[in-house]
């Protein structure tokens, strides 16, 4: 497998600035090392990146050791943070060999790591295989994946049966990268997911609690929402979540957020794919003749116990999540009198965002109220 090189130059205002220094000083320690996957296939659609990731012979330790301001991360596949700021970092990963890797004398490495050639084969799709050689000005290509971005298919390194059984995450980045780069999925990806969709039950919650924040955090939020529900992995996240007029209504606004750079929460995404199975438990307890609080207590608790099942909802989050839904029915029926303290409530912002919502969607009889909330501000 040789790879094919084709000689690219992009404008240098594009690439990350601390990436280059990080480049330059492996280069000088005379270590391979390169732009390596998002960013590449990113800046070959004109788009621009959100990280630059870089790979390298180094190992980890003398990565670390180059750099002062790093830090070595994880324990089975250490990679390096180096630090720029208390919030940005560049990772430097190391190339990686597949699993049982056995040199030529037959011996097996006691190490995971690898040469180049071998590190493409354990990344997920063509378009996220191509690597940026910084000082030639070369893509390094070795599974065609400059075709597969002009083209705009997403195609799996190797067998998708076999990647999704080795990390069934792949599937939910398969739906996301199909969405946002407006891609075509290669039709064995399409027949894989419906045999494997089952496996996203085995991964711990916390990932895909960090997964579904990259689900739909991005400007094609509620595209991505239609397709997890058409191949079936939506029920694997959200069990209690079905489409609905709120549900889109509210994923095009985070979209739309996004798109004019204000800020989006996940406990917005959450508190609306829930809020219909909140409902419907909160009406049950209603007939058991709870009070709305205790009834609207229990219901959030129970929603939000089955739910943390399939993806985490940090602490934090759920209990703004609860906020939110327990602040509906304050703004629903607010006496004047307690208009200023409900204004006063940090979660106010939120709360107002999810009745204006609702009440263009699915409780058009909201109008007025939300109306009322939006002149009070004034
Ligand atoms: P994004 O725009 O979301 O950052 P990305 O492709 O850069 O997309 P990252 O999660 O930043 O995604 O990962 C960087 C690279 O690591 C990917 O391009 C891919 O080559 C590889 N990668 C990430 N996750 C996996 C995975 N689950 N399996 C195989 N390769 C992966
Ligand atoms: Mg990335």
């Amino acid at each position: 497998m040789n790879p094919k090189r084709h000689r690219i130059n992009f404008e240098k205002k594009l690439i990350d600035k601390d990436a280059l220094k990080v480049l330059k000083v492996l280069h000088k320690a005379k270590f391979e090392a390169y732009l390596v996957g998002g960013c590449i296939r990113d800046l070959l659609l004109g788009k621009i990146p959100k990280d630059f990731d870089i790979a390298t012979n180094a190992t980890p330790e003398q990565v670390h050791k180059l750099f002062k301001r790093s830090r070595l991360i994880g324990r089975r596949f250490p990679i390096v943070h180096i630090m720029f700021s208390a919030r940005k970092y560049i990772e430097v990963a190391t190339f990686r060999a597949p699993h049982n890797h056995i040199n030529k004398g037959g011996v097996v490495r006691d190490n995971h790591y690898g040469t180049l050639k071998e590190d493409v084969l354990r990344r997920d799709f063509t378009v996220n295989a191509l690597y940026y050689d910084t000082n030639k000005f070369q893509v390094i290509d070795f599974v065609d994946g400059l075709s597969a971005i002009n083209e705009c298919k997403i195609c799996m390194i190797g067998n998708p049966i076999n990647r999704f059984e080795e990390d069934p995450v792949r599937m939910l980045r398969a739906i996301r990268f199909e969405v946002n780069l407006e891609a075509k999925l290669d039709s064995e990806i399409s027949k894989s997911i419906s045999k494997k969709k089952h496996l996203l039950s085995n991964i711990p919650p916390a990932r895909l609690y960090d997964e579904c924040v990259k689900l739909f955090h991005n400007e094609k939020s509620y595209r991505v929402f239609e397709r997890l529900s058409e191949t079936g992995l939506l029920k694997f996240l959200f069990q209690q979540t079905n489409d609905s007029k709120f549900i889109q209504k509210a994923l095009n606004n985070t979209s739309e957020r996004l798109k004019n750079n204000k800020s989006v929460t996940p406990a917005f995404l959450f508190s609306v794919f829930l809020w219909d199975s909140q409902n419907k438990y909160f009406d049950k307890l209603k007939k058991r003749n709870k009070s709305n609080f205790i009834a609207m207590n229990q219901a959030s608790e129970e929603v939000i116990r089955r739910q943390v099942k399939q993806v985490l909802m940090p602490k934090w989050l759920s209990a703004r999540v609860k906020d939110i839904w327990m602040m509906q029915h304050q703004l629903e029926k607010c006496s004047s009198k307690k208009v200023a303290d409900l204004i006063a409530n940090p979660r106010f912002r939120m709360a107002y965002d999810f009745l204006v919502l609702r009440s263009q969607s699915i409780n058009p009889e909201l109008s007025d109220r939300a109306k009322y909330w939006t002149q009070i501000q004034k």
